[in-house]
């Protein structure tokens, strides 16, 4: 299994495959940069400066949870992290849009 297919962004993927496209093979493990966290990243991904969606969401979900304290600083944010959804490159706040945080990813980063 390469990726989740029935997903539009890979949430587990087989060792040794990038976690932020699912498609290539990873080349490194490599620190995020907004998460004490790191994943296997591929050349392609690295080259694009993308993250896993997952993790992305994971973080937008916590600063949800925790309010806003700069609105600039986040929007400015979500324009210039890169990720990876639907088979390609999009900003953060564009797979924002289309796959929007739910209220129950929010309320698990409130516990
Ligand atoms: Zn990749």
């Amino acid at each position: 299994m390469r990726g989740r297919m029935n997903s539009p962004w890979p949430t587990k993927v087989d060792p040794g495959v990038c976690h932020t496209c699912g498609q290539e093979a990873m080349v490194g493990v490599f620190g995020l940069t907004e998460m004490p966290a790191s994943a296997g990243m591929g050349e392609r991904c690295l080259a694009e400066r993308a993250e896993p969606f997952s993790w992305l969401r994971r973080h937008v979900a916590l600063v949800a949870a925790k309010g806003v304290r700069d609105r600039a600083a986040y929007e400015n944010w979500l324009d210039k992290r890169k990720t990876y959804a639907d088979g390609e490159y999009v900003t953060l706040r564009e797979a924002l849009v289309r796959y929007p945080i739910t209220p129950g990813e929010i309320a698990r980063e409130k516990q």
